[in-house]
């Protein structure tokens, strides 16, 4: 697995709806590649704060959104767009 692809997995992950061997290819990459492992921790915290504040879940649009700039950040095309900013 590779950034683009553990970030288009990464919702699933958090909410644990991956198969197991997705799962386990999210946790291998997770594992060797800090700039996924920060993420994955902002996007859980974002996530937290959430649920904190009452709601259940991050809605899908808002979601849609900050991954996309989580994906346009790895591929370079964002100007210095940060996890951060995403959320
Ligand atoms: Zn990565």
């Amino acid at each position: 697995m590779n950034c683009e692809e553990l970030i288009r997995y990464l919702s699933d992950y958090i909410d644990r709806e991956l198969d197991e061997e997705l799962r386990a290819d999210a946790q291998e990459h997770l594992a060797t590649c800090r700039n996924c492992r920060v993420v994955l921790d902002t996007t859980q915290q974002m996530i937290f704060l959430y649920r904190r504040t009452g709601r259940r879940a991050i809605p899908a649009e808002r979601r849609g959104r900050l991954f996309r700039r989580l994906q346009e950040a790895f591929q370079g095309s964002g100007t210095g767009t940060t996890a951060d900013q995403a959320a």
